[in-house]
């Protein structure tokens, strides 16, 4: 029985506390001090993980308030050495720490699987002791610099010291209190600043890891938080695969060999450096807590994020996504609530893919390309499927006289993407008509027959007007059966009439405008990088996208000029593919020999000499023949 208990200190170690007790018991026999702390003279002073600790709160004095758990977390590493260990674990080196624990107890927290070297003598920082000893009238041991790899103070960001008093010492019952004879600062260690900085974070973050409970977790749980992130910088794969030769390169420059050493964790060296992979091992066992504190910073993740919030890494960010198909009307909307995730070895690239009910589906890739983490990460877009939506949406507007160009712009696709899929919508037409023909359904056929009579009535009803009138007079009626019975439509309708269609143009105007379109479009021609093609009147209008009535060349003087200058004779066409085949050759790096550009150029068996002739005269103004 104590007849009374000094006050720990903050942060003191319960060794610490007892060595005071000690001292001012005044008794002299170590077994008769066991026996009045512990009530059995056989007990042992342990520093770091002591036991016996619920006979030592029996045998406290009646109103001293300290519990068993006040004392095994506030004044034992306790807290440090079971942070990492599941639940069960760290409840089982508890019940170790009450009872006749003994040295089980460092089996069980991990200490001795981490094969970390302990301290050997108890530490001081010379600072704190100054201070202590004019705040207190004595100094005392620190909890947080008996730690294993805390090498600073950091409150004073000075080096810790060892003392003259081993930890485990000549006689295991003796409890030796911090004092100015074995507290001498004699040592002359020299770190570089920045090695230092880093003792002072490890430092700091053990201290967070002391001084709170965090809830216990599973192995694989801190495997997965690594792992996680190393996802997210670029370390691993999505598929978790991790590439441990970068890794191991950027924790060196990170921490830097001084401080690896000193902690013994140079990862250059295979046996000290195998922890590093077995942490991200779902059944790494015992894993010393400054390695995983060490790991964390690394990564960037706080102690407290380490243990509460689970870390997942979304390369596409938090669904949902929004969809990109401007025919849809919830265009940009979050309405995707998947990402497919793909991985390309290949290249290294993740792929999302993202899929939206209205049949569009886009990819987007997060390229990694090294030595540029973090900040060499671009995404792009491509588009995997238009759907149906945006398929209607490119024929509604085709129908409506839109043009192909525009259409492209609205929809934001490439001309030929939009001219593949009205032209598939044309054969799916025909398809279905075939389908609904042969099915002959009963509705169908009531509502076709009513579309005729109704077209035959408005023909028949307006004998002078064409085409594009009669479709103003029965919209409904003309675009039913064009998208359904097409070919009786054709036959049951007049011949086009421009003319008539176009009555109340003011060609003038018209000229002008349609003459700014054909420019622009001629200029796009020239200016395409793509093996050239003969500038026709054809070209011309599949490339404008402009309709045979808006090209009636002959209410369009200036239009009609314009064209009839750019028209190529195939003489022409030659000469300019000529010239893109040497550009291309120059570009690729290749020779400019005649038998390379004929190929390229194409040229049939009518023109091959003149070909030939003109490809040796541009050689030779070029000084290469
Ligand atoms: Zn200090
Ligand atoms: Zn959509």
């Amino acid at each position: 029985m104590m007849h009374f208990f000094p006050t720990p200190y903050p942060d003191e170690i319960l060794y610490s506390v007892l060595a005071r007790y000690s001292v001012r018991c005044g008794i002299t026999s170590y077994q008769t001090i066991m026996e009045s702390i512990f009530g059995k003279c056989s007990s042992r002073a342990v520093m770091e993980m002591p036991f016996n600790l619920n006979s030592l709160v029996s045998n406290l004095p009646v109103n001293c308030p300290y519990t068993a758990d006040d004392l095994i977390y506030n004044h034992t590493l306790y807290p440090f050495f079971t942070a990492f260990l599941p639940k069960e674990r760290a409840e089982e080196v508890k019940q170790l720490m009450l009872s006749e624990g003994g040295s089980k107890i460092y089996g069980k927290a991990g200490i001795i699987g981490s094969r970390i070297p302990l301290n050997q003598y108890l530490r001081f920082c010379p600072k704190c002791f100054e201070e202590e000893q004019k705040l207190y009238g004595e100094g005392y041991w620190h909890r947080l610099h008996q730690i294993p790899f805390v090498m600073v103070c950091p409150i004073h960001k000075a080096i810790l010291h060892n003392s003259t008093v081993l930890v485990r010492g000549h006689n295991p019952q003796a409890y030796v209190p911090a004092d100015a004879d074995n507290c001498i600062n004699n040592e002359l260690l020299y770190f570089k600043p920045e090695t230092i900085e880093k003792f002072v974070l490890i430092a700091q973050d053990a201290k967070v890891l002391l001084e709170n409970q965090y809830p216990n977790k599973q192995f694989k749980w801190f495997a997965k938080q690594y792992l996680e992130r190393f996802k997210e910088l670029g370390y691993a794969n999505i598929n978790g695969k991790v590439y441990w030769e970068e890794v191991i390169k950027d924790f060196i420059d990170f921490y830097g060999l001084e401080f690896l050493n000193a902690v013994c964790s140079n990862i250059e060296d295979k046996e000290q450096g195998r922890w590093l992979k077995e942490i991200t091992h779902s059944d790494a066992k015992s894993v010393y807590p400054i390695r995983h504190l060490m790991l964390a910073r690394f990564l960037g993740i706080g102690v407290e994020e380490l243990f509460i919030k689970e870390l997942n890494y979304r390369p596409f960010g938090e669904g949902p996504w929004v969809c990109l198909n401007p025919a849809a009307d919830h265009f940009l909307e979050p309405v995707i609530k998947d990402v497919e995730i793909k991985y390309r070895r290949r290249n290294k690239n993740t792929n999302g893919f993202f899929r939206c009910p209205c049949g569009y589906e886009y990819m987007e890739t997060v390229t990694r390309e090294q030595g540029e983490r973090g900040k060499g990460r671009r995404r792009f877009v491509r588009v995997v499927e238009y759907g149906h939506v945006w398929k209607a949406k490119a024929h509604e507007l085709h129908e409506s006289g839109v043009s192909i160009q525009e259409i492209a712009v609205r929809l934001n696709a490439d001309i030929s993407t939009v001219r593949k899929y009205i032209s598939e919508k044309g054969q799916e037409k025909s398809k279905k008509l075939v389908e609904r023909n042969s099915v002959a359904s009963a509705e169908f056929e009531v509502k076709r027959q009513y579309h005729r009579e109704k077209w035959l009535q408005i023909v028949r009803e307006n004998p002078d007007k064409g085409r594009l009138e009669l479709r103003r007079l029965g919209k409904y009626t003309c675009t039913w059966l064009c998208r359904n019975d097409r070919e009786w439509w054709e036959k049951n309708t007049p011949a086009k009439k421009f003319v008539q269609a176009y009555s109340n143009v003011d060609w003038e105007t018209r000229d002008k405008e349609i003459l700014q379109h054909v420019k622009q479009t001629v200029h796009e021609i020239l200016e395409s990088d793509e093996r050239p093609q003969r500038i026709s009147l054809r070209l011309i209008k599949t490339k404008s996208g402009l309709k045979s009535f808006d090209l009636q060349l002959d209410k369009l003087p200036l239009t009609k000029s314009f064209i009839n200058s750019v028209i190529e004779n195939p003489m022409d066409l030659h000469k300019r593919r000529i010239q893109w085949a040497i550009d291309k050759l120059n570009e690729e790096g290749k020779a400019l020999t005649v038998s390379n550009i004929t190929v390229m150029t194409g040229v049939g068996n009518k023109y091959r000499k003149q070909v030939v002739e003109e490809i040796k005269r541009v050689l030779g103004e070029l000084g290469e023949m």
